[in-house]
């Protein structure tokens, strides 16, 4: 939703060309959403969402914890205020190189989902805390993650066992249901593996402490999707099903949950036209398209609320693409959208929904095309 504030700031400014404006003040009631709901877990926002420093140095300043991908996130997050103790190294893909460059920043929380990569943070980061990201199948999810990460449960308790045999700290056990996961189910069969791999362990002697739960926290774009509370307490009840009295310490990695409504795109109506005479469809070019942030367009998996000022008129279905010269830049053709038939070439379209994965997927200079820019009010 495009808050006040932000259409204010669009008013006042009126920035020039494409633009991304994050409302600070959505990020902090998110932020106090999660810690409400699941007020016994640890927040590690997920940095990749949205890097921006205004936001980072928020959640620093509120408590949070982050969740990085590469050293460059790292350093963000130190560079917003978070100390080293705060900061996990989640991409279960990483160099050896940039595993001693974090362990030399003081990083000490390492994903792993292989013997291989527990091998390099015993070389890399001796001593360190370690869990086991494990597979999930992403049922639910409107933008799954299931295959590149993670591997089955039994796998884990052998990366586990072995990350214990080289003194390292076998922490415990990660999962992440897929991003915009709208099934509140989807934890609770998460949560039944990660116990499997817990009791194994327990059996040889090895006590892991810790559950990751991931991210997956929805967004809502066009259909309502449940509140922080529900999510809470769905994840609340599994874990009592599964642990009972020997509850892990939780930590929850939100992303697209954390900023997703907190943004809104300002774009404008770049061209209307039609393929043939008795085309009933319109052909809406955007500003910005798949290549200017808009990414998670692909196969039309997240679809964007779009705001124009002739919201009420009467509509037609519209095919919606960007404004570059690459035939993959469409955002909805499939499923066609509906928009005004007064809409007219110059108009303001707002992208809402758009705090998460946006800026940071706009490519350089394609077509000479600006990266997306944004402003964080
Ligand atoms: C991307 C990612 C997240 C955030 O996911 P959302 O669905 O945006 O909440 C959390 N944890 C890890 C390891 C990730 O890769």
């Amino acid at each position: 939703m495009a808050t006040q504030r932000i259409l204010d700031f669009l008013a006042t400014r009126r920035p020039e060309g494409p633009c991304l404006v994050v409302d600070l003040e959505v990020v902090r009631d998110n932020y106090q959403a999660f810690r409400k709901a699941l007020p016994n877990s640890r927040i590690f926002y997920a940095v990749k969402a949205n890097p921006a420093p205004e936001i980072l140095r928020l959640l620093a300043s509120l408590g949070s914890c982050f969740d990085t991908a590469s050293v460059a996130e790292i350093e963000m997050a130190l560079d917003a205020g978070a100390t080293a103790d705060r900061i996990s190294y989640g991409n279960t893909i990483k160099k050896e190189r940039d595993i001693a460059r974090a362990y030399d920043l003081g990083v000490r929380l390492f994903a792993v989902d292989c013997v291989e990569e527990v091998e390099k943070i015993a070389r890399a980061a001796p001593g360190s805390q370690v869990f086991c990201r494990v597979l999930t199948d992403g049922a639910g999810a409107e933008w799954p993650l299931s295959r590149k990460f993670g591997c089955v449960p039994e796998m884990a308790v052998d990366v586990l066992r072995r990350a214990h045999h080289l003194g390292l700290d076998a922490y415990g056990v990660s999962f992440h249901v897929g991003s915009q996961q709208t099934d509140l189910s989807a934890w609770d069969r998460a949560l039944a593996d990660a116990r499997s791999v817990f009791v194994k362990l327990a059996a040889e002697g090895i006590n892991l402490r810790m559950v990751n739960m991931g991210g997956g926290f929805p967004t809502r774009y066009l259909t309502d999707v449940p509140t922080a509370q529900a999510y809470g307490e769905a994840i609340f009840d599994a874990l009592s099903k599964h642990f009972g009295n020997h509850m892990p310490e939780t930590i929850i990695e939100p992303g697209r949950g954390m900023v997703g409504n907190a943004g809104v795109i300002k774009s404008e109506v770049v061209l209307i036209s039609r393929k043939s005479e008795n085309d009933e469809a319109r052909w809406v070019y955007l500003d910005i398209g798949k290549f200017g942030g808009l990414a998670e367009t692909m196969d039309e998996a997240i679809r964007y609320p779009l705001v124009t000022p002739r919201d009420g008129d009467e509509v037609g279905p519209c095919i919606i693409a960007g404004p570059t010269c690459d035939s993959a830049d469409v955002l909805y053709e499939k499923n066609m959208y509906p928009l005004p038939v007064s809409l007219t070439i110059g108009d303001e379209v707002l992208i809402e929904g758009t705090g998460a994965y946006t800026t940071t997927y706009a490519s350089v200079a394609f077509n000479g095309f600006e990266p997306l820019k944004a402003y964080v009010i």
